[in-house]
C-alpha cells in the first residue's frame, strides 16, 4: 500500500475514534455488538446533524416562495415502489467467496474474478440482489401484506405532488422538499456512515415546464455549488462535479457533486434532469392524471422534474474529513505542554457547539453561568467550569467549537469579556454588550 494510502487511513481511523469519544457517532446497538450499516448520532452528532437539516431547510425551502415542505411516512403503498421500478430494479449485482465466504458488490471490486479478501478466484457467479428493505403491515406475514420501507424520499413528493399543489395553489414552476430516512439493504456498507443502510436524504423536487427544464437545470446545480462553497466552505480542491455521460432513458442530464474522502471521491449530491417520467408513471399506476392545468394557456402539461438529493450523513462526513486538523506545536502557545492540538475547523454555522462559555475560576461561576444562560438563546452553546482554561480550550478544539469566551476576574469590573478564536487561537476582548452581535457576525461569515 502506498504511504499515502496509509495515511489516509490512519487519517479515517482517527476521525473514526474522535467520533465516538466525543459522542458525535457510534454504532448502533454496541453493547451487542453492533449492526452493520446502522449508526446513531450521539450528543454532539444530534446537535450537528440538526444544524445541518435546519441549514439546508433554511436555504432551500425557508428562504424561497416556490419551494414548500414535506413530511411523509417511510412506509408508502407497495404500488409507489412498483411505479418507480425499485421492485423490479433497484439492485445491485453480488457475488460470494466460496473460500472465505466474503460477500462483494461486483461493481465495486478492483478485480471482479479474485477475492479481494483472501485472493482466491472461487467466485459465485454474480446475481442481483434488490436493495429494497421488506416488512409486513398488518397481523398477517404473507405476499399480500408485505411493505417497503421507502429507498428515497423523493418518491411520496411524486405521490404527493398533486395534493400539494392544491393546498398551497402554487403554479409552475415550484418545488416539494423532503428531509427524511430512507433505508437500504447494501450488500457491503462501509467506510463509516458514507455507505449505512439507514440514511437520511434532504431531497427537493422541482417541477417546471420541458421548455425551461435545461434552464432549471442549471440553475439548481449552480446553487447547488454556491451553497456548498458559501454556506459549508468547502474550497475547489475539496469538491468536484462528475457529469454523467451514460443517462437513464428519461433523463436528459444529471451530474454528481463528488466530494474528497480519505478513501477517496465520493458522491455527496446527485443534480438531475428527470424528465417527465416519474409523474407519468405514478399516473400510470394509479390512474389519477398528475398532469397539470396551466389556466393561463389553456393547455394540460405533465411537469418535468430537476432534482437535487443529498445525503445528510454523507453531507456530516465530508465536514468532518474536512474538518479534522493536528497541529503541531500550536499548543505552547496556550501554554499547553503536548506538542499537537486535535481540532476540527468547522464552519460556524454546522458546529455542535458555537460558544463555549468558560469562567477562568470557579469562584466566577454565578455571572459567567448567567451570561452563558443569556447567550444560549441565540447561539449552540455550552458552559464548563472543569479544569484549567487551556485543557478546556483543547476540549473545545477537538468538537470544533469555533469561540470561546471567558469570563475573568475583571469581566465584573470592566463587563468585556475574552473572546478565543479556535483557528487563529488570538483572543479579543469584547464588552459584554456587544457580545451577541460580534459573535452573529463572526458566525454567518
Ligand atoms: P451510491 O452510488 O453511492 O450508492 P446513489 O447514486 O445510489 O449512491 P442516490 O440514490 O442518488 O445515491 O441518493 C442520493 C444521495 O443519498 C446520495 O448522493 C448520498 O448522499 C445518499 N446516499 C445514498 N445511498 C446512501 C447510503 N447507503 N448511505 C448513506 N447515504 C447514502
Amino acid at each position: 500500500m502506498a504511504e499515502e494510502e496509509v495515511k489516509d487511513l490512519e487519517l479515517m481511523d482517527k476521525i473514526v475514534s474522535l467520533c465516538k469519544r466525543r459522542g458525535f457517532i457510534f454504532p448502533s446497538s454496541e453493547i451487542y455488538g453492533g449492526i452493520n450499516g446502522f449508526w446513531d448520532y450521539g450528543p454532539y452528532g444530534a446537535r450537528m446533524k440538526r444544524a445541518i437539516e435546519n441549514l439546508w431547510w433554511h436555504e432551500m425551502v425557508e428562504t424561497r416562495d416556490n419551494v414548500e415542505g414535506l413530511d411523509s411516512t417511510i412506509i408508502c403503498h407497495p404500488r409507489v415502489w412498483k411505479a418507480s421500478g425499485h421492485l423490479d430494479q433497484f439492485s445491485d449485482l453480488m457475488t460470494d467467496c466460496k473460500k472465505c465466504k466474503s460477500r462483494y458488490r461486483v461493481d465495486q471490486m478492483a478485480d471482479p474474478t479474485t477475492c479481494p479478501n483472501c485472493g482466491s478466484k472461487d467466485l459465485t457467479e454474480p446475481r442481483e440482489f434488490n436493495l429494497m428493505m421488506k416488512t409486513f403491515v398488518g397481523p398477517v406475514f404473507d405476499e399480500e401484506h408485505t411493505a417497503w420501507l421507502r429507498a428515497e424520499t423523493c418518491q411520496p413528493i411524486f405521490v404527493d405532488f398533486h395534493s400539494v399543489r392544491v393546498a398551497t395553489r402554487q403554479k409552475l414552476p415550484f418545488g416539494i422538499a423532503q428531509i427524511g430516512k430512507a433505508f437500504r439493504n447494501e450488500i457491503n456498507p462501509r467506510n463509516f456512515t458514507f455507505r449505512s443502510r439507514e440514511f437520511t436524504q434532504m431531497e427537493m423536487e422541482f417541477f417546471c415546464d420541458g421548455e425551461e427544464g435545461m434552464e432549471w437545470f442549471e440553475y439548481w446545480k449552480q446553487q447547488r455549488i454556491n451553497y456548498y462553497k458559501n454556506k459549508l466552505k468547502f474550497s475547489d480542491d475539496f469538491f468536484r462535479i462528475y457529469v454523467h455521460e451514460k443517462l437513464a432513458h428519461y433523463a436528459k442530464a444529471a451530474i454528481d457533486i463528488e466530494v474528497k474522502f480519505p478513501f477517496g471521491w465520493g458522491e455527496l449530491e446527485g443534480v438531475h434532469h428527470r424528465g417527465t417520467w416519474d409523474l407519468t408513471r405514478h399516473s400510470e399506476f394509479s390512474g389519477e392524471d398528475l398532469q397539470y392545468m396551466d389556466h393561463d394557456n389553456s393547455r394540460k402539461l405533465m411537469p418535468t422534474v430537476i432534482e437535487t438529493s443529498v445525503g445528510l450523513d454523507r453531507t456530516m462526513l465530508a465536514l468532518l474529513c474536512r474538518a479534522y486538523d493536528e497541529e503541531k506545536a500550536a499548543t505552547a502557545k496556550e501554554g499547553m505542554d503536548e506538542d499537537t492540538r486535535v481540532v476540527l475547523h468547522l464552519p460556524p454555522l454546522v458546529a455542535p457547539i458555537q460558544v463555549a462559555v468558560l469562567p477562568l475560576s470557579k469562584k466566577l461561576k454565578e455571572p459567567a453561568y448567567a451570561l452563558y444562560k443569556e447567550i444560549d438563546r441565540h447561539f449552540r452553546c455550552e458552559y464548563d467550569e472543569t479544569g484549567s482554561v487551556g485543557k478546556r480550550y483543547r476540549r473545545q478544539d477537538e468538537i470544533g467549537t469555533p469561540f470561546s469566551v471567558t469570563f475573568d476576574f475583571d469581566s465584573a469590573n470592566d463587563n468585556a469579556v475574552t473572546v478565543r478564536n479556535r483557528d487563529t487561537m488570538e483572543q479579543e476582548r469584547v464588552n459584554v454588550t456587544q457580545l451577541r452581535d460580534y459573535l452573529e457576525k463572526q458566525i454567518e461569515a
